[in-house]
């Protein structure tokens, strides 16, 4: 097979869920070290590579105000997690010998770098892993949206969403056996759809800025590296 990157640089969203592996809640630190060890293979064949971590597996702000607490707070507990799962993989990366930086949207230069975009584009022409934590650093947004941002601010060639099936379906896969995985969709059908790919915001975000979108399984072990690769199975979302 062809290993050569078909694209120069990307952002690759992961959902905090994903680092937990069987897991209900934290970080399982064989499935980071995986993922990582996935990274490192693309940083080694050039590709530059900008990521977005989720806290789900933390904290949602969401979750926490249906419990009672205020949501802003909730979601100020929420760009905190995503920031420690992004500290976890920063680790995992540099203990693989890939540098790495964590970029907040918050201020908390004791911890990691103040996201400043410039700064960020430099590190990835450097070969640097940026590691883009705290989400926009604005309560009532994803870290969905806070990778649309950033792919489009750091013009990558492609945003890359990691989930747990292998592309986007007509419904729910896990739950309806006629679910038909597509190919290509628009942006204006999956929103249309409600195909919950991502939350519309993000999704939009996209459209307007021509981003390509490209939805894979991430526990599928190798994908990342064959999705750059112009390999792999997945959905691609255009315009
Ligand atoms: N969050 C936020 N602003 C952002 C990004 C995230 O307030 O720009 C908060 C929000 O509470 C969210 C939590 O951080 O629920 C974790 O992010 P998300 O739910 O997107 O994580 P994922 O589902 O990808 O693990």
């Amino acid at each position: 097979p062809d290993t050569r990157p078909v694209y120069k640089r990307i952002l690759l969203k992961l959902s905090g869920e994903a680092l937990m592996g069987d897991g209900d809640f934290g970080i399982d630190p064989a499935v980071i070290q995986r993922v990582a060890a996935e990274v490192a293979q693309l940083n080694r064949l050039g590709v530059e590579i900008g990521m977005v971590i989720g806290g789900g597996n933390l904290f949602r702000g969401a979750g926490l105000a249906e419990g009672g607490m205020d949501r802003v707070t909730g979601d100020h507990m929420g760009m905190l997690a995503t920031v420690m799962n992004s500290l976890a993989m920063q680790d995992s990366l540099e203990r693989i010998g890939v540098f790495a930086r964590v970029m907040s949207a918050v201020r908390i230069n004791q911890v990691c770098e103040d996201y400043i975009r410039r700064r960020a584009i430099r590190h990835l022409e450097k070969g640097r892993v940026v590691i883009f934590a705290a989400g926009t650093g604005n309560p009532f947004f994803t870290t969905d949206s806070a990778a649309s941002l950033r792919a489009i601010e750091i013009n990558a060639d492609v945003m890359l969403k990691a989930t747990k099936v292998d592309g986007i379906y007509s419904a729910d896969p896990m739950k309806d056996p006629t679910a038909v995985r597509y190919d290509t969709i628009t942006y204006d059908d999956a929103i249309a759809r409600k195909l919950q790919v991502m939350d519309t915001t993000a999704l939009v975000m996209c459209r307007e800025h021509a981003m390509p979108l490209k939805v894979f399984n991430l526990n599928t072990h190798g994908e990342i590296v064959r999705i750059v690769t112009g390999q792999g199975v997945c959905t691609t979302v255009v315009r």
